[in-house]
């Protein structure tokens, strides 16, 4: 083991015996959840020297891209900062990561090259491509947005989960500033007058901190620190939103359990397990499925969705999660049966925990709408964007009413993050301060890191300039993240790109 690996094991090693025995903790900023906003967090935090304490439930960092399943950054413009750098830490492993373009596709079917009809859509590893490559979305209207179109311009990055949890951590430990709380839960919040004071943590220990980042993925520290929340479809008066509903629901994106085939010598049938109705569990069909080609070979197969978001809600996550369990094996059956393809393949993994891509959010200090999204960068006017996003709103589920693509990318602005009425909290999850139309296009795993570096860096402007973090200049904050190859202007700026071509 090399000096600084001993050095690092030692302090965290001697920093969870401290948390053990004193039952308290201060740091600069805590960040609570380890997916990807989390980790963006507290990278960029850490990077810039704060002593940083990184907490997180489960037994590995990653959340949805790792324990979820969701092993794909699909195509997203402005994602060019952290997630790059995991990106070229990642290709220095075999099978690691790789860049995937358009496969085949069930609304594309032809008959004189295809045997059959693809049950949804496919991507497939493609080793001509780049990263850069993957860096935008958008697509435009009319004759030009064709399959052909799509096959050459739609690109993302899958990677094996397993090699992302090592690298994140890897990377996160080679700052030497970041303590990681694995197997430790966020319980509670003791806040007032706009401040979080401290945590308590389900091993007992309080933890203090200058700043605090949820990134819980659902807001649990925002929701428990008594900040104002939303949750399912806005009205259409409440923010002007030209697709939101006449009048507010609690309806949410669809749930997915992923899984993964690998595969097989001989062609088989796997049986279905006893208890399991080979008949499927809607009127019609079963769901389509997105098919995504980890980089060894192996399928994610990825259900939109497995359960519709208010079955998911009135069930429960324990109940869901069971529920879907069975739901992927009548799901794997009846592919095998139809389709003698998925026969060369055996089901080898089903996600530990269920992808779940909506749940309540944090009302900010700005609240990102549809009419951003169809702004575009160009009508916007904020002051303060910290990334750019351009994935289509994109809801999973019966009540996907809306117009999807969009023409331009646009931007986040910092306000989203803070939480209205809060000093030291910022949200760098999928529960910032979007409308559930924005959240809908907003949330993409590599977006969320990239909101995720914003955070870390604010809380890092914002100790050294000793001021509260809604009190951290705009122009600052932009000018770091550009200095850390953050892309803040579209189209990409030469020397940005210059950067990004050196992959
Ligand atoms: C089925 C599905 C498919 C998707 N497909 C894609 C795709 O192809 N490409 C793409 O880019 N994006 C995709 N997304 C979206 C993207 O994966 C997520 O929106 C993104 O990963 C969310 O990141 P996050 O950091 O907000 O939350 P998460 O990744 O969910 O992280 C939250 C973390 O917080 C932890 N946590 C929660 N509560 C506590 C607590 N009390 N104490 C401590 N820790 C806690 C959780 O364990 C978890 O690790 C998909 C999402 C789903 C669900």
């Amino acid at each position: 083991m090399c000096r600084r690996k001993l050095i690092l094991l030692v302090s965290s090693v001697f920093a969870s015996l401290l948390i053990a025995v004193a039952g308290e903790y201060d740091c600069d900023v805590a960040v609570i959840g380890g997916g990807s906003g989390g980790f963006g967090a507290a990278l960029a935090a850490a990077r810039l020297g704060l002593d940083v304490a990184l907490v997180e439930k489960a037994d590995c960092l990653g959340g949805s891209s790792v324990r979820g399943g969701v092993n794909c950054w699909e195509m997203a413009v402005g994602t060019t900062g952290i997630p790059f750098d995991l990106y070229k830490e990642l290709k220095r492993l075999p099978n690691a990561v790789s860049i995937y373009s358009f496969g085949r596709h069930g609304g594309t079917f032809d008959p004189k090259r295809e045997t059959f009809r693809y049950p949804g859509g496919e991507t497939v590893s493609d080793p001509g491509r780049r990263y850069l490559d993957t860096l935008q979305r958008y697509v435009p209207r009319g004759d030009k947005n064709t399959p052909a179109y799509r096959r050459e311009h739609w690109h993302g990055v899958p990677f094996e989960p397993e090699a992302m949890t090592k690298t994140m951590r890897a990377l996160l430990d080679a700052t030497g500033h970041c303590r990681v709380l694995l197997n430790t839960a966020f319980v509670a919040a003791d806040a007032s007058e706009g401040y979080i004071r401290s945590i308590q943590l389900s091993n007992g220990t309080r933890l203090c901190a200058r700043y605090f980042v949820d990134s819980t993925g659902d807001g649990a520290v925002c929701a428990a620190a008594g900040c104002q929340m939303m949750f399912g479809q806005e009205s259409r008066n409440r923010f002007n939103e030209p697709d939101a509903p006449e009048t507010a629901t609690r309806r949410v994106n669809g749930v997915t359990l992923i899984y993964r085939a690998t595969p097989v010598k001989e062609l088989r049938i796997e049986p279905l397990p006893e208890a399991i109705s080979a008949k499927c569990w809607w009127t019609k069909n079963f769901p389509g499925a997105h098919v995504n080609h980890y980089p060894n070979g192996d399928l994610n197969i990825n259900m939109l969705p497995t359960m519709e978001g208010d079955q998911f809600m009135r069930l429960g996550y324990n109940a869901a999660h069971a529920e879907c369990q069975r739901r992927v094996r009548a799901h794997w059956h009846d592919w095998q049966v139809r389709i003698e393809e998925f026969r060369r393949y055996r089901l080898s993994w089903i996600a530990p925990a269920l992808g779940v891509r909506e749940s309540r959010r944090v009302v900010g200090e700005y609240v990102l709408t549809e009419n951003d999204l169809l702004a575009g960068l160009s009508g916007q006017k904020h002051p303060d964007i910290i990334c750019l996003a351009d994935h289509m709103m994109d809801t999973h589920g019966g009540h996907s009413k809306h117009r999807g693509d969009l023409i331009e990318p646009y931007g986040v602005p910092y306000r989203c993050l803070i939480p209205k009425g809060y000093r030291n909290l910022l949200v760098a999850c999928r529960a910032a301060s979007f409308t559930s139309l924005a959240a809908s296009s907003c949330r993409l795993a590599r977006t969320m890191m990239q909101m995720g570096q914003a955070a870390g860096t604010a809380a890092a402007l914002a100790k050294q300039l000793n001021v509260d973090l809604p009190a951290v200049p705009a122009d600052r904050l932009r000018a770091a993240l550009r200095q850390q190859h953050v892309q803040l202007e579209h189209p990409m700026p030469a020397a940005l790109r210059a950067y990004l071509e050196k992959e």
